[in-house]
C-alpha cells in the first residue's frame, strides 16, 4: 500500500486548525494508483452480491461510481440538506462542534437491498453510522463498510462494531 499512500498529501491546519487533512487529489491525477485502488475495491467485493453502492458527498462519490460499475451495482449519493431534488429522507449526527444532517432519496433503496457504503476516509465514524441508519431505514441490509484511510486514533470502529469494515491504509 506504500505507492498508493505515496499519492495522498497530508494538509495540516486543513479546513482549521489541528486538522491534518488527508488530500486524495494527487491520487486522482495518477491513473495508475487510482485504478489500483478501485481494482482492490471490486477484487474484495465481486463475490459479495452487492446490489447499491452508496457513498457520501462528496470524495465518496469519486470511488463509489468507478466501484459501482464494476461490480454492476446501481450508485446512490448520500448529501448534505436540500441538494436531492425528490423526496427524501434525513438522519442527523454530532459532530465534534455541533450536529450535521445527511439525506438520501425515499427510493434509491429497496427492502432486501445488499449494500456497500465507500468513503475516502474514517474519522470518528459519525458521518458512516448516519449513514447507516439512512440504508437501514430504507429496509436496506449494509453488508460492508469500505475506507480508503482509517484514522486509528479516532476510533472510529467503535461506532460500528456491528459492521464489516475495512480501510486500505490506517494511519
Ligand atoms: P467522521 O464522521 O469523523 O468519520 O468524518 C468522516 C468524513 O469527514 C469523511 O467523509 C471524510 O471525507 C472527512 N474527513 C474527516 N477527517 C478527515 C481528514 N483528516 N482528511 C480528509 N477528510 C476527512
Amino acid at each position: 500500500m506504500e505507492n498508493i499512500k505515496k499519492h495522498i498529501k497530508d494538509v495540516s491546519d486543513f479546513p482549521k486548525k489541528g486538522i491534518v487533512f488527508k488530500d486524495i487529489t494527487p491520487l486522482l491525477m495518477n491513473p495508475k494508483a487510482l485504478q489500483q485502488v478501485i481494482d482492490m475495491w471490486v477484487s474484495r467485493f465481486k463475490k459479495s452480491k452487492i446490489n447499491k453502492v452508496v457513498a457520501m458527498e462528496s470524495r465518496g462519490f469519486l470511488f463509489g461510481v468507478p466501484v459501482a460499475l464494476k461490480l454492476k451495482a446501481g450508485f446512490v449519493p448520500v448529501r448534505k440538506p436540500g441538494k436531492l431534488p425528490r423526496k427524501t429522507i434525513s438522519q442527523s449526527f454530532s459532530l465534534e462542534y455541533g450536529k450535521d444532517k445527511l439525506e438520501i432519496h425515499r427510493d434509491a433503496i429497496k427492502k432486501g437491498d445488499r449494500v456497500l457504503i465507500i468513503d475516502d476516509v474514517l474519522a470518528t465514524g459519525g458521518t458512516a453510522e448516519a449513514v447507516t441508519k439512512l440504508v437501514e431505514k430504507l429496509g436496506g441490509t449494509v453488508k460492508s463498510l469500505a475506507f480508503l484511510m482509517e484514522l486509528s486514533f479516532l476510533n472510529g470502529r467503535s461506532k460500528l462494531k456491528r459492521y464489516n469494515i475495512s480501510s486500505h491504509i490506517k494511519y
